[in-house]
């Protein structure tokens, strides 16, 4: 008899399974329908020897002492901020656009306060900032968001910047200086040993037990537990009664190179060119040394495993409704595709932990660890 069964052995299972076990003294069983615990953190050594991420490049950022601190008990850091450049108009500049960006793609010698004078001048005049085109053209104009968002966007998601939520495109900011780390968070580094070696040590407990390959409603009826807390889509586990919650997928291709370094940096966005999004190095990520070099590259489509929700007005109605009746359930909803929401790791381990700590006054555990 378990206490808890856990759908889904990502951050927001993974964070959960730890807090109730080792907190709470609780048994419980994780399960996860793919063979690895990570979710889609889960990394793991290539044919080449050269550790890469299966869904895609996952850089750990957060301003959360909390999540930092909790995360720092199972892993060791490599401090690692992220670059990324864009390719475009035959020149790489960085992204976020600032005044390097600038200077170099208009051959200009502006100063940091003269930028402000420049982005004023193109800036557009939008009242009410609703949605990711209006986001950028406010700030930067409509030269600079057709060159570095419209492409990008519609390839990514299929969708015009005016169609999505202003939230999406207001991930990338803009800057009058010449910083040209992608995030700016106070901590900014990467697992040494990477995710899925994190994940094991966080799930090495007795009262952990793991299930992989297994989907929940195919022991769902066969195991005894008290409670569920699920991480998988929230459509999907009302049998999508109010139809499908659209995800935006992507196919990731992966090369490996007979040469030390492929690009300049950690990643190469193409927002204008090409089926792919971006190019991602990973051994800028993990530090590791190695005489060649994997790269991913993102493909976006329609099809295959949910990874983005889509952060647009149809779809917050409808996952409204998914969420009425998640509210009246006895399951816990936890994480990105639970509650349809764009949330980075960090985020996710924050909700996971505030979870448990509702969970922790409901039935009265008292904190051990
Ligand atoms: P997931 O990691 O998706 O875990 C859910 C798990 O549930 C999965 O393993 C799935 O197999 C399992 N599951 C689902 N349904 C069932 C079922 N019916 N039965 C059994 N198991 C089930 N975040 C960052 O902070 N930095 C980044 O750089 C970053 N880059 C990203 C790049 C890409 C391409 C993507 C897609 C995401 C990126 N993220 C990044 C976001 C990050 O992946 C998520 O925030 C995080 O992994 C979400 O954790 P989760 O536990 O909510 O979901
Ligand atoms: N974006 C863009 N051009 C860029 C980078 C980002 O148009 O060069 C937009 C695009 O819509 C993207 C969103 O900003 O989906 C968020 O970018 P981020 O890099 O945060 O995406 P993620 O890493 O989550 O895929």
């Amino acid at each position: 008899m378990f206490d808890y069964l856990i759908v889904g052995a990502g951050f927001a299972g993974s964070v959960l399974a730890e807090r109730l076990a080792v907190a709470g003294n609780k048994k419980v069983l994780l399960i996860d329908k793919r063979n690895h615990i990570g979710g889609n953190a889960f990394d793991y050594y290539d044919n080449e020897g050269i550790l890469i991420h299966k869904y895609g490049p996952h850089i750990f950022h957060t301003n959360s002492r909390e999540v930092f601190d909790y995360l720092s008990k199972f892993t060791e850091w490599r401090n690692y901020q992220h670059k990324v450049l864009a390719d475009l108009d035959g020149q790489q500049v960085p992204v976020p656009i600032n005044l390097t960006t600038i200077n170099t793609l208009y051959n200009l010698n502006l100063s940091s306060s003269e930028l402000e004078g420049f982005f004023a001048d193109k800036a557009e005049d939008v009242k009410q900032v609703r949605t990711s085109e209006d986001v950028v053209v406010k700030a930067v104009g409509r030269d600079l968001y057709n060159k570095f968002f419209r492409g990008y966007t519609q390839k990514q998601w299929d969708l015009d910047p005016s169609e999505l939520d202003a939230s999406v495109t207001a991930r990338v900011p803009t800057r009058t200086n010449k910083d040209d780390r992608y995030f700016t968070d106070t901590y900014q580094s990467m697992p040494l040993y990477g995710y899925t070696k994190m994940f094991e040590n966080m799930l090495n407990h007795p009262n952990i037990k793991i299930m992989l390959n297994t989907g929940y409603r195919e022991i769902a009826n066969e195991i005894a537990f008290s409670k569920m807390i699920f991480t998988g889509p929230v459509d999907e586990y009302f049998n999508y009664c109010y139809g499908k919650l659209p995800y935006r997928s992507i196919n990731f291709k992966f090369e490996t190179f007979d040469k030390e370094q492929f690009q300049r940096t950690g990643t190469i966005n193409y927002p204008n060119d090409y089926a792919f999004t971006r190019i991602t190095e990973f051994k800028y990520l993990t530090g590791q040394k190695h005489h060649k070099t994997s790269l991913v590259y993102e493909f976006p489509t329609a099809d295959g495993d949910p990874y983005y929700p889509i952060p647009r007005p149809e779809n917050a109605e409808l996952y409204k409704k998914y969420k009425a009746l998640a509210d009246q359930s006895d399951t816990h909803f936890v994480g990105r595709l639970a509650t349809y929401k764009y949330y980075n790791m960090d985020q996710v381990v924050a909700q996971a932990l505030s979870t448990f700590k509702k969970i922790q006054a409901e039935v009265g555990i008292k904190s051990m660890h």
